[in-house]
């Protein structure tokens, strides 16, 4: 069943998880940023459903879509390859990537129910 707790949920738990397998294979230890990432992620996991509300079984659209999938992956490497130069910079490529990271979570979610994703959706 795919539901708001349960995007909350793999959002958070996949997010954190990846920022921490990522902080500890480049220093060998770990900071509370994973938590913070995770904890973070767990509140925006529900993002996709305020941008297309769940009020019919229909509401998977472009911003439900492999498409959009595709386009978010790509903006999403950019970030991650972008190199801050300074705290505030910093601070927005973590955001930008956990926000980004709780999307393709609930897409990936989304995409594993019947109804699943449309390829392209409407706009
Ligand atoms: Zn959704």
């Amino acid at each position: 069943m795919s539901n708001g707790a349960t995007h909350r949920l793999t959002s958070g738990v996949g997010v954190g998880l990846t920022f921490a397998l990522q902080e500890y294979n480049e220093t060998g230890e770990l900071s509370a940023k994973p938590l913070v990432a995770g904890s973070i992620a767990s509140i925006l996991g529900s993002l996709p459903d305020l941008v297309e509300p769940a009020t019919n079984p229909h509401h998977r659209q472009f911003f439900h879509s492999y498409a959009f999938a595709i386009i978010l992956g790509g903006v999403t490497y950019q970030i991650y390859k972008w190199e801050p130069e300074s705290t505030l910079q910093d601070i927005i490529r973590f955001l930008l990537l956990v926000a980004s990271g709780a999307y393709l979570i609930h897409l990936l979610y989304d995409s594993q129910t019947p109804r699943g994703l449309p390829i392209i959706g409407k706009l």
